[in-house]
């Protein structure tokens, strides 16, 4: 059976200027008991603003949201204090005047299922301190403990109260990678372990993946895909999805009876080229993702290697067409290919997918048979 909705939002749009489209622009989704949701996308493009808005801390314009079957922002408001929400923000928001366990038990204070007595507040925090693994370090102020261990004290105030949802603002965006590699599984671990739902924000597309069960894609406002993280990578509902979370190339192509013609050779798609909306013209962009490709050194190939990096687990070819288009290419690391060789590209057919064609996409433009791969494009 499936486990009932803890948080439902319906059609929720939010403007802050009438001058300016809405920051969050008709978003309908639902959360489960358990579950925890990514809110996956570029800056600006309204996740804040989401997450805002489950909290409390935004009105919307237009729709509903619901926390279990209770309408919150219909005709009564719930403030935030009332929602049995739990809230991390990226920068801690710790009281620097308060030990770790009076910054836990803090949380404990606004308690919406009534005020707990003293006793419950010093066993809840307890446990919440041990929960995030800080035990020896109860009794610290925050500007004596690094930045992932008062992320965890953040974390334990927001779930000391056991809220029925936690949500996450950019958790882990200031702290460095290996703090935050091991800190993202252990929240991950956490939620799981007390069963709590979770939403949060992100814009980076691994982390995303890495942490949800469930990935919601957002693009001015809108959500643009809502699936599990294989769904939303394997499967890309739009363009803009494949970009973002894939950072996929793109090719114009052009129906021919050998399969999608393209200026570096024929790809042939398992997709059924009728179902895609604009290839009625027999016109598409052909996506293909970094690691499908293949490549073969060949004197008459349609493409030239301009750069090559070692990534560690594989190399990141930079390649040319004809056109000046750059592509790339993720290969496993053996039998490198030498820069300014030729080659052919290759690519399974089940992983080619088409889309309308775009125009005006700035990387996309020929940029001139010679030069370097644009600044940021190796990385
Ligand atoms: P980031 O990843 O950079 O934090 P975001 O996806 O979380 O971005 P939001 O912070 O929700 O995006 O902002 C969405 C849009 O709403 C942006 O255009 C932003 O400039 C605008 N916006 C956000 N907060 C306000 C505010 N208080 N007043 C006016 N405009 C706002």
């Amino acid at each position: 059976m499936t486990p009932p909705d803890i948080l439902r939002l319906d059609n929720i749009t939010k403007r802050y200027s009438s001058q300016l489209p809405p920051a969050v622009d008709r978003v309908s989704l639902a959360l489960q008991q358990g579950e925890i949701l990514g809110l996956l996308g570029p800056s600006g493009c309204g996740k804040t603003t989401l997450l805002r808005l489950i909290a409390g801390f935004e009105q919307p314009d237009d729709g509903d949201v619901f926390l279990g079957s209770q309408s919150v922002c219909g005709t009564t408001w719930l403030p935030p204090e009332r929602r049995d929400v739990g809230i991390v923000f990226q920068d801690y928001a710790l009281f620097p005047h308060l030990t770790v366990a009076q910054n836990v038990a803090f949380g404990l204070q606004g308690n919406s299922r009534g005020g707990p007595t003293a006793t419950e507040i010093e066993q809840q925090t307890a446990a919440a301190i041990s929960l995030v693994g800080l035990e020896g370090l109860k009794h610290r102020f925050p500007h004596e403990l690094s930045g992932g261990q008062q992320q965890r004290v953040a974390l334990a105030r927001a779930l000391a109260p056991r809220p029925t949802i936690i949500l996450l603002d950019e958790p882990f965006s200031n702290l460095d990678v290996q703090v935050r590699l091991y800190l993202r599984q252990e929240v991950r671990d956490i939620l799981r372990q007390v069963g709590a739902s979770g939403v949060f924000v992100t814009h980076d597309q691994e982390e995303a993946l890495a942490l949800a069960d469930r990935v919601a894609v957002m693009h001015q406002g809108r959500l643009e895909q809502i699936d599990a993280p294989e769904a939303v990578y394997g499967q890309p509902s739009s363009r803009f999805v494949a970009e973002f979370v894939t950072q996929a190339n793109f090719l114009p192509a052009q129906h021919s009876a050998g399969g999608w013609l393209t200026e570096v050779g024929c790809f042939k798609a398992k997709t059924d080229a009728t179902d895609q909306p604009g290839s009625q013209l027999g016109q598409v962009d052909l996506m293909v993702r970094q690691e499908d490709i293949a490549l073969v050194e060949d004197a008459v190939g349609g493409a030239v290697v301009r750069d090559r990096q070692f990534l560690g687990r594989e190399y990141k070819y930079c390649l040319q067409t004809p056109a000046g288009k750059w592509l790339y290419a993720r290969l496993p690391v053996g039998n490198p290919i030498a820069i300014g060789s030729r080659v052919t590209i290759t690519v399974p057919s089940q992983q080619v997918r088409l889309y309308p064609r775009q125009s005006g996409d700035a990387r996309l433009e020929p940029v001139g048979s010679t030069g370097s791969p644009p600044a940021t494009a190796m990385l």
